[in-house]
């Protein structure tokens, strides 16, 4: 039984560069695809993983060729993948065009992320010590994922992205509320005071502010954590990548604040390369990285 149990999302990503994106009843032609292994999920489950955390992913794919791209790319990084079912739904799938200007415009297919369901959770909780939950699968599964883990004693994590409303109930037996600094703000309705995330009903928050690093938000005061200074190449799953880092750390039980700034150095890594997974470092690389 893995450790740390992630509750998420698998896609691919179809990356297409563009001049300039298609208006409607447009067709412009674009640079190769580029089919690259995605998913707020996965790429969460893959960056604890690396570090070396015992880590499953909850979640599915369909029985197609990405499918398989996905299952062989979690397990090269050591992901458990018993609990990924292949369904009958085709496999997510991100459309990403990237224009000269940097900007990504995305169109998400969840297929078979649509069809996680809590039912088979009473299963994988048992032997958990953190369970990390994100957006991208159907809002009912994430609160019951959240509340089965709390009734069992298994500390909670909400990666609250794409942000999204989220019962009471759930918030209310929430340990840790992980944001980037827009999530919180349309959490808090335009509201910038980030201390007001936990009368949501969250132990505690943790905000990631980019290249500003993040903010520990307990009862007992807020900590500020830089980011390293590093020169950004590709941001893209960046807050996986502290998602995953995060998780990893209370995995092995240090303090919510030391956790958050490794996984401000995992995040800063990441941006130092290209791509979601694949700028993810492994345990020695990081241990090499911050000599
Ligand atoms: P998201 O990708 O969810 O929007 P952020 O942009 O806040 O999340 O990035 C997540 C974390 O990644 C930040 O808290 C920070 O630690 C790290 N990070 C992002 N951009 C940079 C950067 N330019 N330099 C250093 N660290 C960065």
């Amino acid at each position: 039984m893995s450790e740390l149990l992630v509750v998420g999302s698998a896609n691919v990503d179809l990356v297409v560069e563009t001049q300039r994106r298609p208006g409607a009843g447009e067709t412009v032609l674009g640079g190769d695809t580029r089919v690259l292994p995605g998913g707020k999920g996965a790429n969460t489950a893959v960056a604890a993983a690396k570090l070396g955390a015992g880590t499953a992913l909850y979640g599915a794919v369909g029985s197609d060729e990405y499918g398989e791209l996905l299952l062989d790319s979690l397990g090269e990084a050591g992901v458990d993948t018993s609990l990924v079912e292949m369904t009958y739904r085709p496999t997510g799938i991100a459309y990403i065009t990237v224009t000269p200007d940097g900007e990504n415009s995305i169109l998400v297919s969840p297929g078979a992320n649509n069809t996680v369901e809590p039912d088979r959770l009473t299963d994988a909780l048992p032997g958990a010590k953190v369970l990390v939950a994100s957006m991208e699968i159907p809002r009912a599964t994430v609160e019951r994922a959240v509340l089965d883990a709390a009734a069992a004693g298994v500390r909670t994590i909400l990666n609250l992205s794409p942000v999204a409303r989220v019962s009471g109930e759930a918030l209310a037996a929430l340990d840790i509320l992980l944001v980037n600094e827009h999530e919180a703000k349309w959490l808090l309705d335009g509201g910038d005071d980030l201390t007001a995330l936990l009368s949501l009903g969250p132990s505690a928050a943790v905000v990631t502010l980019g290249a500003r690093g993040a903010l520990v938000v307990e009862s007992t005061g807020t900590t500020e954590l830089e980011a390293l200074r590093v020169e950004a190449v590709d941001t893209t799953g960046a807050g996986d990548a502290f998602a995953g880092a995060l998780a990893a750390g209370l995995a092995r039980e240090v303090g919510l604040v030391q956790a958050a700034r490794e996984a401000t150095w995992v995040s800063a890594y990441s941006v130092t390369r290209a791509g979601a997974q694949p700028s993810y470092p492994w345990a020695t690389e990081l241990r090499e990285w911050s000599l």
